[in-house]
């Protein structure tokens, strides 16, 4: 066994993995090991789908010593008007120049790419077999934990007939023979991201079929926007939310309230959602999707079989000319949570809800800058990951008091507001102070976050799984 030896063990090279290690470089000169089974750095996006995209502005997206992107706004399509979204290629060839021009040229990264870590500080190389056993000076980061599930290397829980044509969305562009209609299986963002591509393709919205086994809640990008001519829209909406909790009487009437000020948007306004991933969609993405009318909502796929598909609630008919395309892989599959900072494991989640890679960055800040593991864990309570439409209040609760400590301390204050992951606050901090518009929406978060924290607590005891 090859022994080696270095500061950091950091297991996963996909996103995660390289924004940890991306501030360690940054704010120490501790030398890191990084271990993967792919070939290059960037995680699942190396088997993303070809037509796959950021679903957040590439603006607050990678690694925060880099810049993502040209941070223009997108004139065509169905982003037209916003900040543009990074496509897989980009972020695969974004995270290939990252280490390659920055960690390895730094002489302090050691990166073992196609091994496959063991547990133990041991590693093994898929292609030659050699083994590894590292000594670590100071941490191991599992930076897999998250287990991000994708359709091309997911297997379905459904059993499918042989004579059916079935793929994931990944074979899409390989089609060359015009089926009967498209069978979409999945109503989440895959889904989405499947229906959207073969309506920008000129399917007609009557060949599609989507099989949707829960409604989402899901946000308007246009509130994630992080550039100033989207201050109204996106600080906005974040004052509503807090306006919202705060007046809330009841779960329904915040849901209500939510969507009246355009923080949570639906696809269909006769159904109430029952899932909430934070997923984003565009207004033109919305008015997109909404041309589909063949929408089947009888529970989750069981069997494909030749001329029919049996789903929990129900039978819909099928054929052999139709093609069956595979969204139905959940993209987090781990939605439980465990100490960030444990002895010498520390275990990247997520500390502000939906940015898993700021708080990559934020944690390995955090692990630099303080020195026992109470406090650490103190600053980096884990926001769960939302997976039902009530889930959205437990993630705010941990949310606005991580947020409430990391304001009391000035070092921290100063961190975010220039690290270019966090997206908002420097946004916030440039605000002139005689814009009164700008100041008014400021004050009216200001004014209600507490109200907002402590109707949370009330609320969220009232909630009663369906
Ligand atoms: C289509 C799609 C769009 C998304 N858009 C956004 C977005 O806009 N913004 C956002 O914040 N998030 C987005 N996400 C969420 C996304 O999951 C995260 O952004 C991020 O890419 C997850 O990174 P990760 O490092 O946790 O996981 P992964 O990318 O899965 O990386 C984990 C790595 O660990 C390696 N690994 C696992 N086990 C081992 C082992 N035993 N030995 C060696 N290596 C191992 C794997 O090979 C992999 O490279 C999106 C997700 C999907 C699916």
């Amino acid at each position: 066994m090859k022994a080696l030896k270095a500061d950091y063990l950091i297991v996963g090279s996909g996103a995660i993995g390289m924004a940890f290690a991306d501030i360690i470089l940054t704010e120490t000169t501790d030398s890191i090991i990084i271990v993967d089974r792919y070939g290059k750095p960037g995680g699942h996006w190396n088997k993303a789908y070809p037509f796959v995209t950021l679903h957040q502005p590439s603006a607050f997206y990678g690694v925060s010593s880099r810049d993502l992107g040209r941070t223009k706004i997108d004139e065509i399509g169905l982003n037209k008007g916003l900040n543009e979204l990074a496509s897989g290629a980009e972020i695969n060839a974004y995270f290939d120049d990252v280490m390659r021009e920055q960690f390895l040229t730094s002489g302090r990264v050691q990166y073992f790419p196609m091994c496959d870590y063991k547990g133990d500080k041991t590693f093994v190389s898929m292609l030659t077999g050699e083994e590894y056993k590292v000594e670590v000076n100071k941490k191991i980061v599992d930076a897999t934990f998250l287990k991000t599930s994708v359709p091309s290397t997911h297997i379905p829980s459904f059993i499918i007939a042989p004579e059916i044509q079935f793929m994931p969305l990944n074979n899409l562009p390989d089609v060359t023979t015009p089926p009967a209609g498209f069978v979409v299986i999945g109503g989440g963002k895959t889904g989405i991201d499947a229906c959207l591509w073969l309506l920008e393709n000129n399917v007609d919205p009557d060949k599609i079929t989507w099989i949707v086994s829960r409604d989402a809640w899901l946000i308007d990008r246009k509130n994630t926007q992080p550039t100033m001519e989207f201050f109204n829209d996106a600080i906005g909406a974040q004052a509503a939310q807090f306006e919202a909790l705060a007046q809330a009487d009841t779960i329904p009437d915040l849901f209500d309230r939510l969507e009246k000020t355009g923080v949570l948007v639906r696809i269909w306004k006769d159904v109430l959602p029952s899932m909430f991933h934070g997923a984003t969609v565009s207004q033109l993405e919305l008015e997109a999707l909404r041309r589909i009318k063949n929408v089947i909502r009888l529970g989750r796929v069981q069997r494909i079989e030749k001329d029919q598909i049996i789903l929990a609630k129900g039978t819909i008919p099928t054929s052999t000319n139709h093609i069956h395309v595979d969204c139905s892989a959940s993209a987090i599959k781990e939605l439980s949570i465990k100490s960030v900072f444990d002895g010498d494991v520390i275990t990247p989640q997520t500390v502000r809800s939906y940015q898993p890679i700021f708080s990559a960055a934020f944690i390995a800040h955090i692990e630099v800058m303080f020195e026992t593991e109470d406090e650490k864990n103190d600053l980096c309570a884990v926001v769960p990951l939302p997976n039902h439409d009530t889930d959205w209040l437990r993630m705010m609760a941990v949310m606005m008091i991580n947020q409430f400590k990391w304001g009391q301390n000035k070092e921290l204050r100063k961190w975010l507001v220039n690290n270019r992951l966090d997206g908002f606050s420097k946004m916030m901090r440039s605000v002139p102070k005689d814009d009164a518009k700008k100041q008014a929406i400021i004050n009216r978060m200001r004014k209600n976050a507490m109200p907002a924290m402590m109707k949370l607590q009330t609320l969220i005891p009232r909630i009663k799984r369906k």
